[in-house]
């Protein structure tokens, strides 16, 4: 038999994060005691009023398929959401519910990319992005930023990299690996060029309430009306409500947009988990009470994180104003990310996710979604590692 591997899947390059997660749970299973800052998940459980929303539906029998795109209380819900939140008005038909705000953004670049087709993608970004591009058959093109700037792309930059070819612009903030949050200024400055050139902003906001230090978040849809037709918004419950098994999150989206991802999904997985969408309607219109404590917490252990990642020598850090991850510069210690996560693993248990992950082999990340006990132990940990490696 020949097992024939398509161009498409043979092209992609296997997520590393997952495969240092594994290395580091094999540890674990062989009696070693790892500190795992690998997870790009929150620590704290799906608040109760959800649970007990889906579990409701479950028991009441809501286990059959719902419309592809989501059930209209959800979508409805939604809809409300930006209205209240962002101050954007979006119809209930521009709205598409996903298995997850990856599979949002998979199914974005499927209904809108093709061959030829490129897609801009500041760097250090989320590793899923250029590989999903590829899917759709577009090329990623990747613009690089450093932590002179927080890891911000700046306008000269983003027309430097458009082209005639360019389709969407991706713009993630607060953003997954670096933390950085973009001002409203910043995220305008951005919008307004690709008004002006006719391209697409793909914006993920799953981030969104997840901010330190007064940052504020705004989205680059809401500056004008055209600003909205230029923009497809990536959202979902996995961050803010702590749902990642779950696998909800949505689009909000110009018609056209919504109605091509509609039937991509009603052929591929339909819809999202039944009872899965009646947890998210609560999440959405219940109490947000568990979002204070989760972001005090989460503050306490970036300040702690923070400021003894820089005081490491060998290591500097640029605090970041949301999400929940730190992007340490390891340059000056003279290794390249992969290098010294390996080692760290080896010598000092630590499970961090390198750099190069994201396009970015200067720096590693830290997600502090970790308790603070563990977060002191494997900060120790790293500091031990840059010492001996001074040495
Ligand atoms: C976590 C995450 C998502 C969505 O994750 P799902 O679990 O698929 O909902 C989307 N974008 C970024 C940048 C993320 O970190």
């Amino acid at each position: 038999m020949n097992y024939k591997i398509s161009q498409r899947a043979a092209s992609l390059t296997p997520s590393l994060t997952l495969a240092i997660d594994s290395k580091a749970k094999q540890m674990k299973a062989e009696g070693h005691d790892v500190v795992g800052f690998g997870v790009g998940e929150p620590d704290f459980d799906t608040p109760q009023h959800i649970k007990d929303a889906a579990a409701k539906a479950l028991a009441a029998g809501f286990t059959k398929y719902t419309p592809a795109a989501g059930i209209p209380e959800l979508r409805q819900a939604i809809a409300d959401k930006h209205q209240r939140e962002n101050g954007l008005s979006y119809k209930p038909s521009q709205i598409i519910v996903s298995c997850g705000g990856k599979h949002s953004c998979y199914n974005v670049f499927m209904a809108t990319c093709e061959v030829g087709d490129e897609v801009v993608i500041p760097a250090p970004y989320w590793l899923s992005y250029p590989e999903m591009v590829k899917l759709a058959g577009a090329t990623p093109m990747i613009v690089e930023t450093t932590d002179q700037t927080e890891f911000k792309i700046t306008p000269a930059q983003l027309r430097a990299a458009l082209t005639p070819r360019t389709r969407i612009f991706l713009l993630n903030s607060p953003s997954n690996p670096t933390g950085s949050v973009y001002t409203p200024e910043e995220i305008k400055a951005l919008g307004d060029i690709c008004v002006e050139k006719g391209v697409l902003i793909m914006s993920d906001e799953i981030y969104e309430h997840l901010l330190y230090d007064g940052a504020v978040h705004q989205s680059v849809a809401s500056f004008s009306q055209k600003h909205c037709e230029h923009t497809i918004l990536i959202h979902g419950f996995a961050k803010a409500w702590s749902m990642t098994g779950w696998r909800l999150g949505w689009t909000a989206a110009p018609e056209p947009i919504a109605r091509a991802m509609d039937a991509i999904q009603s052929h591929s997985t339909s819809n999202p988990t039944s009872f899965a969408q009646k947890g998210g309607v609560v999440a959405l219109t219940g109490p947000q009470d568990h979002l204070p404590q989760w972001l005090a917490e989460f503050n306490r252990r970036r300040t702690y994180a923070h400021q003894k990642l820089n005081s490491i020598s060998g290591l500097s850090c640029v605090n970041a104003k949301g999400a929940f991850y730190l992007f340490p510069n390891i340059s000056r210690t003279g290794l390249k990310s992969t290098e010294f996560c390996a080692r760290l693993l080896e010598t000092e248990r630590v499970a961090a996710v390198p750099g190069i992950a994201f396009g970015a082999d200067d720096y590693i990340r830290i997600s502090y979604a970790t308790s603070m006990a563990n977060l002191e132990k494997g900060c120790e940990r790293i500091e031990k590692f840059c010492q001996r490696l001074g040495q």
